[in-house]
């Protein structure tokens, strides 16, 4: 046997155990545009897995400024934003962001993976400091990870860990930087936004929040979950928004102080050496931003439908989620079931994708359900029939 071909069965090995733990993934194919429904092999299914929370991924107002941005930048940018990449367009997007989440600058990111490690890794090195909660996204441990500062854990939302960590190294000199999602992508919690900006404080400690699920759902217009009538930007000096979910586009944006902006255009690799967004996304992402902010029946109908959805799950004896935000992870433990009851709510009309580990942690293998503003009430009940039918099996 050949080198080559020995690396190959080696491969196929590691593959052969992921299939023996119900651990191998594949991609469902999706054969219509996003939205409240969408056709899977064949079937149109109601979508409960998606973060298109304000159902805007396939409105027609940003496809036209999608169409319209095309018209006049093209498709390709052609560079990265240092080059000759950065347009008026995205130039406005930035200043739209920034004054958006009440802010001094705001820079584009080609999407929040990027933005994160981006940001973390121009912030950090050697000798620096990350704290990072346990649940936190992949991107901002990815994040911490690589840039070779001490990388410290603290368990899900214990901020009295937290706490004992930070100030047992506080006397080192060096940058310290606490980071947490605002929402929890996979449980759909909230961070404790309060204590973190008071650890920070008293521990001289840098703060980033990774709101990608926060913004466009939560606060007054849809500004997020760090508020800036309550939040200034000294006590969350590194904000991330993403683009794909609420907006309906893609990409990402940080949002801080002119120095934090300028020092990633120099010193953010994933920022510099990358080729910017087409303008026409930015086009697009001006106009989603508007809607994100003015139509605030979106915002509502999410709450209302989370809450129909709660009532339900309470009476079909379920456990509850803690979460008030649209992602409601009904949370099994057991891969096997999980896939299973997944199996039977796919044959009753109903798209949900089982999430198991390692993008959870063992035993807490779940359905994330995931509701968006194009959902209507009677899309709960037959969800709500659909788990009732799954968990009597
Ligand atoms: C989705 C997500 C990201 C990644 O954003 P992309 O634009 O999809 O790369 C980052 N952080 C959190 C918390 C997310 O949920």
């Amino acid at each position: 046997m050949s080198k080559h071909e020995r690396g190959f069965r080696d491969l196929e090995a590691q593959l052969d155990e992921l299939r023996s733990h119900q651990l191998f993934r594949t991609r469902r194919i999706v054969e219509s545009p996003q939205g409240r429904e969408i056709d899977v092999n064949g079937r149109r299914l109601l979508n409960f897995s998606s973060n298109d929370y304000l159902g805007l991924a396939s409105d027609p107002r940003i496809a036209q400024a999608f169409h319209e941005g095309i018209r006049t930048w093209g498709t390709g940018s052609g560079a990265s934003h240092l080059i000759s990449g950065h347009t008026a367009a995205h130039h406005a997007l930035e200043e739209e962001l920034a004054d958006f989440v009440e802010r001094p600058r705001a820079l584009l990111y080609g999407s929040g993976y990027a933005a994160n490690v981006g940001v973390i890794n121009a912030l950090l090195s050697v000798g620096d400091q990350v704290f990072e909660d346990r649940l936190n996204h992949a991107s901002l441990l990815d994040g911490g990870w690589i840039s070779r500062a001490d990388f410290h854990w603290f368990e899900h939302r214990d901020v009295r860990q937290l706490q004992c960590l930070v100030s047992e190294r506080a006397d080192r000199p060096c940058r310290r930087l606490i980071v947490s999602d605002g929402v929890f992508s996979m449980d759909g919690d909230q961070c404790r936004l309060d204590d973190l900006i008071a650890i920070a404080r008293r521990t001289d400690s840098w703060l980033q929040i990774d709101d990608a699920h926060g913004i466009g759902v939560y606060g007054d217009h849809g500004k997020g979950t760090v508020d800036p009538k309550r939040y200034t930007t000294e006590d969350v000096p590194v904000l991330i928004g993403t683009l794909g979910k609420s907006f309906g586009t893609a990409g990402a944006f940080v949002a801080g102080e002119e120095a934090l902006i300028e020092t990633l255009i120099q010193r953010s690799r994933n920022y510099i050496f990358t080729t910017a967004m087409p303008a026409a996304l930015a086009c697009a992402t001006s106009r989603s931003l508007a809607i994100v902010e003015h139509e605030s029946w979106r915002r509502d109908r999410l709450k209302s439908l989370v809450s129909n959805f709660q009532e339900g799950v309470k009476s079909l004896n379920l456990p509850v989620p803690e979460s008030c935000s649209p992602i409601q992870p009904l949370v099994i433990g057991d891969t096997n079931t999980t896939l299973s009851v997944a199996r039977s709510l796919e044959e009753n009309g109903c798209f949900v994708v089982p999430i198991r580990p390692p993008t959870v942690p063992v035993d807490t293998s779940r359905l994330r359900i995931t509701f968006t503003a194009a959902h209507a009430e009677s899309d709960v009940d037959r969800l709500l029939e659909a788990l009732h039918t799954a968990c009597s099996e």
